[in-house]
């Protein structure tokens, strides 16, 4: 079949509802004078719109709720321009949410009800098959079944398609997985709790890329925050260096990069150390900006950026 440049993102997609409050309330306590804002969140929704907006064509593979929140995303996707077709909207369970209460100090504490991200299923990434087949490369996260991804990194092998695995939240994978896995994007705490390896500079993000290298993946990102990413594979092995800005907000910095990163791969044009520096610049512009998708930046934006060097007022 012949491949597009579409990117099919399949993973999660939350509503978050966070209370800006002066402290953490202890158990038992309630405190009042919070400020409350919602925001559409969930990693595969967040990398979704980077696709989108950096790369134009995305496809979104997900389940919502029937409800308000689930029809309120599905209106989001539609509105950044994203192939909704196959998020299914699942009788039984609530759309995710995450209630999200963040303190005057920074310090922030999370619940999150996963709800119909849950039931993200083998069958709808059997059902999406054919969306894969012609798609010029796949991202997933691990805020879905485990099962889920390991059908879906097998049948991007079988496919012949090139599965970004963004390896986030964290956890252990096993070698049957990685093995299979184009390219692996964790930040420092992922590449920890993949590798046991604790990455704090160059030196040991070298030595944690060549532990998943062992394992079979073929591309290995590691995302250093405000230092850029160290990509190890066949050909290079280096840092590529972030773009110096003004972080406000780092929310979704690792969600852009990979949106990004996912578009370029599917197009096929840049070479991987160029890919890698789009990314860079695309998420060094999301911290610049508060928010998760509200931060997430234009093709045209980035474009800009990567000429000027100057990152433009949001409009
Ligand atoms: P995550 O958000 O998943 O924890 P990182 O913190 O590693 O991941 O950030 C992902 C990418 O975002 C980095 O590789 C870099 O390109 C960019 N980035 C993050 N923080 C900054 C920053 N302070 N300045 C510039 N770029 C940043």
């Amino acid at each position: 079949m012949k491949k597009s440049k579409r990117v099919v993102v399949v993973g999660s997609s939350n509503t978050d509802m966070i209370v800006n409050v002066e402290r953490i309330p202890a158990p038992g306590e309630t405190i009042l004078g919070g400020e409350f804002s919602m925001a559409a969140g969930g990693k595969g929704a967040n990398q979704a719109v980077a696709v989108a907006r950096i790369g134009g064509d995305a496809s979104l593979v997900a389940r919502v709720g029937d409800d308000t929140f689930g029809n309120q995303a599905i209106e989001n996707f539609r509105k950044d321009g994203i192939d909704v077709s196959q998020v299914k909207i699942d009788e039984s369970e609530a759309s995710g949410v995450a209630l999200i209460n963040v303190a005057a100090s920074g310090e922030n504490s999370i619940s999150v009800a996963s709800g119909a991200n849950s039931k993200l299923s083998e069958n709808d990434v059997e059902a999406a098959a054919a969306a894969i087949e012609s798609a010029g490369a796949v991202l997933t996260q691990l805020e879905t079944p485990l099962e889920t991804v390991e059908r879906l990194v097998r049948l991007s092998k079988e496919k012949g398609v090139p599965l970004i695995l963004n390896p986030a939240p964290a956890r252990a994978l096993s070698d049957e997985l990685l093995k299979d896995v184009a390219v692996i994007t964790p930040n420092e705490s992922e590449a920890e709790i993949l590798t046991g390896i604790k990455v704090i500079d160059v030196s040991t993000a070298k030595q944690a890329a060549a532990s998943l290298r062992e394992k079979g993946v073929g591309v290995v990102i590691i995302t250093l925050g405000a230092k850029g990413a160290y990509v190890s594979c066949e050909d290079h092995e280096q840092l590529i260096e972030g773009f110096p800005v003004e972080p406000i907000d780092t929310t979704a910095a690792g969600d852009t990069f990979n949106g990004a990163f996912a578009s370029e791969m599917a197009k096929g044009e840049l070479s991987i150390l160029d890919m890698i520096r789009f990314a860079n610049a695309a998420a060094a512009m999301s911290v610049t900006r508060a928010g998760a998708q509200p931060s997430i930046p234009r093709r045209g934006e980035v474009e800009r950026f990567l000429k000027s060097g100057k990152i433009e007022e949001m409009r």
